[in-house]
């Protein structure tokens, strides 16, 4: 049996996967929540870092948890132009709260320099974590960022990064890197059925339809 703890950093979250024997960390937070991260990894022996895209908010203190504790860091590969420079893949918005979201991140991505990192680890769709003791399974979800993924906890628990996002309200992400893969993502998201939907940024809420199915027309 494993458990999902959220630890929140400021606006965003952090989560541990745990056995009760050993622990995944999935995403670092800010720089200014490091310690806070820090000791949670060390009471649930974590193994292993799980970045679900390379964002400087989920990803800032990488480098420094990997080294501290001496355990690897794996993402996506798709994600790895982020390391360089948070600008590297665009980011689009729609809505107007979006929008907002959109003008503060690029100011973050300007002014943030992710410390640079090496990932030990690619994962990619379908890979298991059990060899770390932890029964979930990677799913891709690209669109936020092309190396977006989701790790799927016991058919039970679902970790989304920002591929779903509740900052106001519970919705498909607010800004993307590509929208049709987003929207696809969000809609493979909703094809798992039964979850709790844990977010990059805010409260877990149970899974549901996130897109809209399009109105097929009566003939009659
Ligand atoms: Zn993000």
């Amino acid at each position: 049996m494993s458990e999902i703890h959220r630890i929140k950093c400021g606006n965003g979250n952090c989560y541990i996967i745990e056995n009760g024997v050993d622990g995944i960390l999935v995403d670092t937070g800010k720089k200014e929540f490091v310690n806070r991260v820090l000791e949670a990894c060390r009471q649930y022996h974590v193994k292993l870092i799980v970045l679900t895209h390379a964002h400087f908010d989920h990803a800032e203190n990488a480098a420094q948890i990997s080294n501290a504790l001496g355990i690897p860091i794996g993402m996506s590969e798709k994600d790895c132009n982020l390391i360089q420079s948070n600008a590297n893949q665009g980011l689009s918005a729609e809505t107007f709260l979006g929008k907002i979201v959109l003008s503060v991140s690029l100011k973050d991505f300007s002014v943030r320099t992710l410390e640079k990192f090496k990932p030990d680890i690619f994962l990619k769709d379908g890979d298991s974590l059990s060899g770390y003791g932890v029964n979930a399974s990677i799913i891709a979800l690209p669109g936020h960022t092309d190396g977006s993924i989701g790790i799927d906890v016991e058919n039970k628990g679902f970790i989304v990064g920002d591929a779903l996002m509740n900052m106001f309200y519970p919705t498909v992400s607010m800004l993307f890197h590509n929208k049709s893969e987003m929207l696809d993502s969000a809609g493979k998201i909703s094809r798992l059925g039964n979850r709790t939907i844990y977010f990059g940024h805010g409260k877990p809420v149970r899974n549901k339809q996130w897109v809209k199915q399009r109105t097929v027309r009566s003939t009659h």
